[in-house]
Parts: structure tokens; sequence; C-alpha cells
């Protein structure tokens, strides 16, 4: 087991659009596993590859350990998102890479995520309600988009302040 330090808001890895997986090597699997192992220690329910300094396109979530305490980590490897509902949600949303700065964010209500599991194969799934939030947030991680980029300037412009006291920003 190890934790990775998290990168903060400010980081430039943070802000790159992350390369492909492509081969799924025993470093994927470990660096898989570090995640986990770093999302849950935050305790946080979604981590990207780039937020522990890792420019791939890779992430972890588990939506439902906080209330059940059992912890069952999904790896999506390669994400492909599609077919988002025209119907969308707002929710509270934090980041463990802007700690201490939730923000109200509006996404699509459900949207179809296919990847690559750590076995190599490919799984595609339906998301709605927390899931489909944590993965879409999860996925701005790999495009470099952080949730301050998904709010309205008078939002951005209140939470500029806090935004400084963490990082210099992008
Ligand atoms: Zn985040």
């Amino acid at each position: 087991m190890s934790v990775l330090p998290i990168r903060l808001w400010g980081d430039p890895c943070l802000r790159e659009v992350a390369r492909p997986v492509d081969t799924i090597t025993d470093e994927i699997r470990t660096l898989a596993q570090d995640m986990a192992d770093t999302m849950y220690d935050a305790p946080g329910r979604g981590l990207a590859a780039p937020q522990v300094g890792v420019s791939l396109r890779m992430f972890v979530m588990d939506c439902q350990w906080k209330d059940t305490g059992e912890k069952n980590p999904l790896v999506v490897i390669d994400p492909v998102l599609s077919d988002p509902e025209d119907e969308m949600a707002s929710n509270e949303e934090g980041c463990l890479s802007i700690p201490g700065v939730p923000v109200l964010v509006e996404r699509p209500a459900a949207v179809t995520m296919r990847w690559r599991t750590l076995d190599g194969s490919v799984v595609a799934r339906r998301l709605t309600g927390f899931e489909a939030i944590c993965a879409q947030h999860e996925f701005d991680h790999l495009e470099g988009v952080m949730i301050p980029d998904r709010v309205d300037a008078q939002t951005r412009a209140a939470i500029e302040g806090p935004l400084a006291a963490i990082g210099p920003g992008a």
C-alpha cells in the first residue's frame, strides 16, 4: 500500500491533456492500487492519475464506500464518455486537488462511459446519479479541466481568494 502525494491547484500536471494508457503493465496495476489507497486515505470518492502527477488517462472511483463502509474501487482506463442526458443536475462538488473549496457544478444527469479494466477487457455502462457526476468530474481531470472552469463568472470571482491561497492557478 502506498499513499501518494496529491497535486494541488496550481500544479502544471493538472492542466495537461493526459496521454492514453494503451498497454496495461505491472506499473499501471501498481499505480491503480496506489491511486485507490490514496483516494481512501484522503478520503475521497474519486481520484485521477494527473492528481498524483501522472499524465495518463486513468482514474479510480468509489461512490458508495463512505456510506456502506465497503471499499470497492472501480479502476477506469482510457475512458470515453458519450450520450450525455439533456437533463442537467447541479451538485456541490469537491476536489482533492482543491481542498476546502466546494462549488456547485451543473452537468448532464446521466452519461454512458466505455472504458478498459485492469485485465484489458472493454466495458460500457450507463451512469446515473452521483456516479455520473463523479465520472464526469474525473474525466475532466484527464482533459486538464477542473471545477473552477465549470462555474459562472460570479462564482469564479467569489472563489478566487481561496484558490489563490492554495496555488497560483492557471
Ligand atoms: Zn477533482
